[in-house]
């Protein structure tokens, strides 16, 4: 074949116009380490830059004499494995972004950091034959020296400060048998671990019919090298046992694994079976290890030292070669979709790689997404269903308390009758309880009794909150904080109080109604520093504390055996958002919660307090009833054209000046009309659309205007609504504000 000339590079600078394939000639002493994926240094302007050699071309059309060689290969690997380029085009397609923003996803910030590797000194004995003289030698003069001899006659080599350690020497003697010649230093390479566990093997149990049965279905998709899972299990059904029984199966298969799981600093648990089971060949990613950390795991795992990667997120980018299965546990967690550029959703960017790599995927929920469901439903998906909890233990039982009546009985309390008697008995019991609050700090609002004012934040469309801790009103999207007001900004009246609740409010109520209560609050405010999520959970799984009181935090993936009670304490919160996705939400938190109950031996019991019991979605979680919930839902969805029956499109605009940001969104919503109405594919794709002011109108000082689109499903309109966007960013891109565009939003605040 034929010699490659040209390289097309993608330079590693975020900017719109810098977007493009630059070409560049491969010279004769760089040809054979150039291939697509590796990281090179090229002359750009005046100015040297790093990037990415993207592809390998004969023939360029640009005039010759213009083209410049690359001037260095910076990596003796490709930092990209050649299989995941054609997914950084399909990211760039998919999720309107630059080609570098793809490209960044995949590379850990270290290497283009260029951070040290980190080593470790060893301590080599250059000749056991003449040790018993060098030792007579050395005794008399330093017993330092001669200790460190003697350790090293059982060793002959040992880390440095093992060394030291062990033999008491200081390190003067060690640099006295350096000049001696006695000993050398070599350096060895280490990797820092980001999750040292004790490796005790734990015998895997063996499975039930409904875990092998899935775990074939798997192992069947494996043979073939595609398919997708959907593993609907309630929770404790055993469905982490099926993960690491399939991942076994792809292993011996000689191929590699990812496992993500929604965050991994409230997953420590499900982190940990893998670690036990795989040992050093996991690696663990995850957006709290530190930037030497994470290059390591990196490393590792371009090395192909690692099967087996487990992690949040980003993870999914992890530079596999020989993948050959992906899970995603907890499948339907919102916490899988980036909200920063590239606003990529694990869950998509999963799907690819398995299409694109001869792949399987897995999605493992005990409330699936609709969207997934649905999907399963039409046969897209395999069904591979969990019904029972391993030992058959019963669901608990979950109790709805009608807070208006709570109020006409006279109890102005945040906390229920019921759910009052319910921790009186756990504590008299010694179980324990978790109670969640959707909303952290003291109260949600500062209002003005006399004229109704609620307290803003002057940089967003948001209430403060108030923190009764450092007596402050913060803003939770912006961090902006002020004094409590003495009056009414508006009116000067006196009568300005706060309303609602939350954990530090809740808090301050247990021990009042509790004195002696152990209480653990976990929210932002507790879990700020690293490795606090894992102290607070291991405090309470000790059975020091009485109750685990915390936000939405504390629904997810926990397993303590001693828990007999779980309270939500306003459930209705993420039921009055404008989002069509609400009454899904609150279903799975509830769902999800209850899960948490009666995980050992003794039942459980879930009390939720409510305004609105006799909402559908508190029906249908009651009951454990997902089926029922999701027939009601996804009528509502056809109905009102919602996903998955369209795709919503949503283009946010947001900058400081609140008319120009309205003029533009209207100026793009007539843009758009023209543009479709002179197309015929974009015409018939159509449902609706428009410019709105966003729910939140104001954060951080921007005013937010969405355009919003809904279209027909077919993969023909998504592909043209695609290119449409595409010329859409192309055409309103503006430094004076900010677009960002969003496929299938996961909510529209
Ligand atoms: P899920 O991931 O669905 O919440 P897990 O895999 O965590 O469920 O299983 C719940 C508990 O049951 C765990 O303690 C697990 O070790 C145990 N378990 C799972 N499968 C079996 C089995 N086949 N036999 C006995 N115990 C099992
Ligand atoms: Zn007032
Ligand atoms: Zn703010």
């Amino acid at each position: 074949m034929e010699k490659s000339k040209y390289a097309g590079v993608v330079v590693d600078q975020i900017h719109p116009s810098l977007d493009k394939i630059f070409h560049y000639e491969i010279p004769d002493h760089l040809y054979s380490c150039i291939q697509p994926g590796v990281r090179v240094q090229v002359p750009f302007g005046s100015r040297s830059l790093q990037g990415y050699v993207l592809s390998l071309e004969d023939k360029i059309d640009f005039p010759e004499e213009k083209i410049k060689p690359i001037k260095k290969v910076l990596d003796p690997k490709p930092a990209l494995p050649k299989s995941l380029i054609p997914l950084i085009f399909w990211m760039k397609e998919e999720y309107h972004c630059l080609f570098i923003e793809a490209i960044r996803c995949f590379i850990p910030p270290g290497l283009r950091m260029n951070i040290k590797e980190k080593t470790h000194k060893i301590i080599v004995l250059e000749d056991t034959d003449a040790l018993d003289d060098w030792i007579k030698t050395v005794e008399k003069r330093s017993s330092g020296m001669a200790s460190i001899l003697r350790m090293l006659e059982q060793n002959k080599s040992m880390p440095l400060e093992e060394l030291l350690d062990l033999s008491g020497a200081s390190r003067s003697s060690v640099q006295s048998l350096l000049k001696r010649g006695y000993i050398r230093i070599e350096e060895e390479e280490t990797y820092r671990d980001p999750w040292p566990v004790d490796l005790r093997p734990i015998q895997p149990p063996e499975l039930t019919s409904e875990q092998l049965y899935a775990v074939r279905m798997i192992e069947n998709c494996l043979e073939k090298q595609r398919g997708t899972v959907l593993l609907f299990g309630v929770t404790g059904s055993g469905k982490t046992e099926v993960y690491m029984k399939a991942a076994e199966e792809a292993v011996s298969l000689g191929k590699q694994v990812i496992v993500l799981v929604p965050e991994i600093s409230l997953t420590p648990q499900t982190v940990g079976r893998f670690k036990s089971r795989f040992g050093d060949k996991v690696a663990i990613l995850h957006s709290r290890l530190s930037i030497g950390e994470r290059y390591d795991e990196w490393r590792r795992i371009r090395t192909n030292e690692v099967t087996i990667v487990v992690g949040a997120r980003s993870a999914i980018f992890a530079p596999l070669e020989r993948l050959g299965l992906i899970i995603i546990d907890e499948a339907q967690e919102e916490s899988y979709k980036s909200e920063v550029r590239p606003r990529y959703h694990a869950k998509e960017v999963a799907a690819k790689r398995c299409e694109l790599e001869g792949a399987v995927l897995v999605l493992g929920s005990a409330t699936p997404s609709l969207e997934d469901y649905y999907k399963a439903v039409k046969g897209d998906y395999k069904l591979a269903e969990i019904k029972h909890r391993i030992d058959h233990q019963s669901m608990p039982r979950v109790e709805m308390v009608d807070m208006r009546r709570e109020l006409e009985m006279g109890n102005h309390n945040m906390i229920s009758n019921k759910l009052y008697n319910a921790i009186e008995q756990v504590l008299n019991r010694h179980e324990q309880a978790i109670l969640l609050i959707n909303r952290r700090g003291y109260a949600y609002f500062v209002s003005c009794r006399s004229c109704g004012h609620v307290i803003r934040c002057r940089n967003c469309d948001i209430s403060l909150t108030y923190h009764i801790s450092d007596d402050a009103l913060k803003c939770h999207y912006c961090g902006y904080r002020e004094a409590y007001p003495i009056i009414c900004p508006e009116c000067r009246s006196k009568k300005i109080k706060h309303f609602g609740a939350g954990t530090q409010r809740i808090e301050e109520e247990l021990y009042r109604l509790f004195p002696s209560v152990r209480l653990l609050r976990m929210d932002a405010d507790t879990t700020g520093r690293k490795g606090a999520h894992q102290r607070i959970l291991e405090a309470f799984k000790s059975q020091t504390y009485d109750i685990l009181l915390g936000t939405q935090m504390v629904a997810k993936g926990l397993d303590f055996p001693n828990v007999t009670l779980v309270g939500v304490l306003a459930a209705d919160t993420a039921l009055n958002l404008p989002d069509y996705r609400s009454s899904e939400r609150t279903f799975q938190l509830i769902t999800q919660v209850a899960g948490r109950a009666g995980r050992g031996y003794k039942p459980g019991r879930v009390i939720v307090q409510t305004y609105q019991p006799e909402h559908y979605a508190f029906h249908y979680a009651a009951n454990h009833d997902y089926i029922g919930f999701y027939n009601r839902e996804i009528q509502i969805r056809r109905q009102f054209s919602y996903p998955p029956f369209a795709h919503i499109i949503k283009i946010l605009l947001m900058g400081e000046d609140e008319n120009n940001i309205i003029h533009i969104s209207k100026n793009m919503v007539e843009w758009l009309k023209k543009r479709i109405g002179d197309d015929k594919q974009l015409k018939e794709g159509l449902l609706d659309l428009g410019a709105y002011s966003a729910p939140i109108e104001r954060i951080k000082r921007k005013y937010r205007w969405q355009v919003l689109m809904r279209i027909h499903t077919n993969e023909i309109y998504r592909n043209a609504y695609h290119r449409l966007c595409n010329e859409l960013i192309n055409k309103f891109y503006d430094d004076d504000y900010s677009l960002s565009l969003d496929f299938n939003p996961i909510t529209l605040l």
